[in-house]
C-alpha cells in the first residue's frame, strides 16, 4: 500500500516537473533529443502511422471524420509533419555546406540579416515565428549567402527551443566555415505564449550565440549597428 502511494506521489511530482519544464520552455540539451531508431522507419511509414494517430486525436476530441472538410486532415497533417515542418530532424536533409575560397580578400564582418524563421515549440507544438541575423568573419572560406538562410531553415524545421535553434545554427556554420567567428541573434514570437497561456501578444524572445571574435563587446556592437541599419526600406 505504502509503495503504491509512494509511486503515486513520485509520478505526480514527475508530472509537475515535466509541466514546469514545458511551461517555462526549458531546454534540456543542445542536441535535438532523438531516439536511436529515429530514422529506421521510412518517411512513408511514418506518415502512415502519424495519420492514424492524428485521426484518433481528432476523433477523441469528438470530431466527425466523415465530414468532407475533416476527412483529409489526418493525412495532410502527417505529410506536413514529416515532409515540411519537421523535415529538418533528419541530418541527411541538411543543406550542403560547400564553401569557396575568399578570393576577394574580404576581411570584415558579413551579416545576413532578417532571415525568416518558422519553427515549432517542442513543448506545445505551436509555431515560433521570427527573424534570425547570422554573421561571420571569413578565415579564408566563404559560404553562399542563401546557404545561411537554408541552414537556419533546416534547424528551424524541428520541434525546437529557441536557445537550441540559435546554438545549432552557429555550430553548423562554425564547422562548415572552419572558424569560431560566427554569431546568430534571433528574435521570435512563440504562439504558445502569444495565443494561449499568458496570452501576451506583444512579447517576443531574443536569443544570441556569439562565437570567437563576436565575444568582443566592440565587435558585438558593430553587429548590432548593422542589424539596426534600415537600408532596404528606403532604397529598394
Ligand atoms: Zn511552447
Amino acid at each position: 500500500m505504502d509503495k503504491e502511494f509512494d509511486n503515486l506521489i513520485s509520478s505526480a511530482s514527475q508530472d509537475e516537473e515535466l509541466d514546469h519544464v514545458g511551461d517555462n520552455h526549458i531546454g534540456t540539451s543542445k542536441e535535438t533529443p532523438l531516439r536511436e531508431d529515429a530514422f529506421s522507419m521510412s518517411d512513408e511509414d511514418k506518415m502512415q502511422k502519424i495519420q492514424g494517430h492524428f485521426k484518433e486525436i481528432m476523433e477523441t476530441l469528438g470530431l466527425d471524420l466523415t465530414d468532407d472538410s475533416l476527412r483529409g486532415t489526418p493525412k495532410r497533417v502527417a505529410k506536413m509533419f514529416v515532409n515540411e515542418i519537421f523535415g529538418g530532424l533528419n541530418p541527411e536533409k541538411a543543406p550542403s555546406t560547400s564553401t569557396f575560397s575568399n578570393k576577394y580578400g574580404y576581411e570584415e564582418m558579413l551579416v545576413e540579416k532578417n532571415i525568416t524563421v518558422y519553427s515549432t515549440c517542442e513543448h506545445h507544438f505551436l509555431p515560433i515565428v521570427g527573424k534570425a541575423h547570422v554573421a561571420y568573419f571569413s578565415n579564408g572560406n566563404v559560404i553562399g549567402l542563401s546557404k545561411m538562410n537554408r541552414i537556419v531553415d533546416h534547424y528551424a524545421k524541428r520541434p525546437q527551443v529557441q536557445e537550441r535553434l540559435t546554438i545549432q545554427i552557429v555550430e553548423h556554420l562554425q564547422k562548415a566555415l572552419g572558424t569560431e567567428d560566427v554569431a546568430c541573434i534571433m528574435d521570435a514570437k512563440h504562439l504558445c505564449v502569444n495565443s494561449r497561456g499568458i496570452r501576451d501578444i506583444q512579447s517576443s524572445t531574443v536569443t544570441a550565440e556569439f562565437g570567437g571574435k563576436f565575444k568582443n563587446p566592440e565587435v558585438r556592437k558593430e553587429l548590432m549597428d548593422y542589424i539596426k541599419l534600415e537600408l532596404g526600406k528606403e532604397n529598394i
